[in-house]
């Protein structure tokens, strides 16, 4: 960890062999003006050293936002193109399926029909039953 703005928030030394650490509430301090509440803000301190031993989670907070970018740039082309790759394998599914509504559609349509013929069909053969009913009377 050697980022050039990282420095004591109390007494603004810098010097690359001095331990620096971070604090909960986001201030830094060497290990000289490291005390138990912050002489910056006034809370409980909480503070770890900064090194390469940070989790990656606050090691992140001090990468070079240039490279940070750069990794971003990637995993959003990535992604972009893992995305792209199962919308394309969904197509040929989307366009038979929409053939099949058409299909019933299509079929549905057919059925009413069918329905309207054989209802004026009853109604035919209910007359003529009627009209031979009353001729047998
Ligand atoms: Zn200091
Ligand atoms: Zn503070």
């Amino acid at each position: 960890m050697n980022e050039d703005w990282v420095h004591c928030n109390k007494c603004f030394r810098s010097e690359t062999p001095l331990s620096f650490y971070l604090s909960r509430c986001q201030h830094i301090f060497c290990r000289e003006c490291l005390a138990s509440v912050c002489p910056i803000c006034g809370a409980n301190m909480k503070a770890i050293e900064i090194n390469s031993s940070m989790s990656s989670e606050m090691k992140l907070a001090f990468e070079d936002i240039e490279k940070v970018f750069e990794r971003m740039k990637r995993i959003v082309q990535f992604q972009w193109m893992q995305r792209s790759s199962l919308e394309a394998a969904k197509i040929p599914v989307v366009v038979k399926y929409m053939e099949m509504q058409k299909d019933i559609k299509r079929l549905r349509k057919g059925l009413f029909l069918l329905n309207e013929d054989a209802n004026k069909e009853k109604y035919k053969f209910n007359k003529a039953r009627e009209n031979v009913e009353f001729l047998l009377r």
